[in-house]
């Protein structure tokens, strides 16, 4: 990285809007090799130089990697000038320049959702090939049978011929709309929904509660967004 403003470097590491920065900046709480600095055009290099906030050091961070738990309602996608998006409901110190949601949900869909500006690590949770696991809770119109279990096992044929690779089905709870947890890994529009509607049945409501290894985190409100630990990115994986 080349010598940029100190306002931008800790801007760009999530830590307040050029404005808040601005105002930490200024307040002395920011020193640069061990020398209090206090006017924000002032220029560093973050690979280079040792900055510290309020003693800590700052570990430059390349990309950003957030968990969302999706509400119903909002669309997967970056910015659409008509509908309330995933990117508008993230706060603006999280707001990172080419952020996108890595896998979409269905508007109608809730539960986990990764969005980064890492296209590469997106792409290898995404590829099939990579065999990362998408768990979601589907409640159901009709009971699960046997023959469903074993058809997904297979995998299951959609409406139009197209075959998807095998996944796991199983019944959380039984009654009259039945709570089924179903794996996939990949990711074809409408999936789930459309291979319970392969076997005759409906989906009523779709919650995504895994990637890979990594739950989605109970104590994270529908809407709300943090970020992950470097450990949870890889269990993502
Ligand atoms: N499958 C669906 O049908 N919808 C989603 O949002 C995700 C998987």
């Amino acid at each position: 990285m080349a010598m940029q403003r100190l306002d931008k470097i800790l801007a760009s590491q999530n830590l307040g809007s050029r404005k808040e920065v601005g105002a930490i900046i200024r307040s002395g709480r920011t020193n640069v090799n061990g020398v209090a600095v206090k006017r924000p055009e002032q220029k560093a290099d973050p690979d280079s130089d040792v900055i510290t906030v309020d003693g800590e050091i700052l570990e430059f961070k390349k990309f950003i990697y957030l968990m969302m738990n999706k509400p119903v309602g909002v669309l997967s996608a970056s910015r659409d000038p008509r509908v309330r998006t995933v990117v508008d409901l993230l706060p603006p110190r999280l707001r990172r320049r080419g952020i996108f949601p890595a896998g979409r949900l269905d508007k109608d869909t809730r539960g986990m959702l990764i969005l980064t500006d890492d296209g590469a690590f997106a792409h290898r949770m995404l590829a099939p090939k990579s065999h990362v696991m998408k768990w979601y809770e589907a409640e159901l119109d009709s009971p699960v049978s046997q023959g469903d279990i074993l058809a997904f096992r297979r995998g299951v044929t959609l409406g139009n011929g197209m075959t998807c690779l095998p996944a796991e089905l199983s019944v959380l709870r039984e009654g009259e709309h039945p709570l089924a947890l179903v794996k996939v890994r990949e990711g074809k529009f409408h999936q789930v929904k459309r291979m319970f509607l392969a076997r005759e049945n409906l989906v009523l409501s779709l919650r995504r509660i895994q990637i890979g290894g990594l739950s989605l985190d109970p104590k994270l409100p529908e809407g709300a967004v943090r970020e992950l630990s470097p450990e949870e990115v890889s269990l993502a994986l």
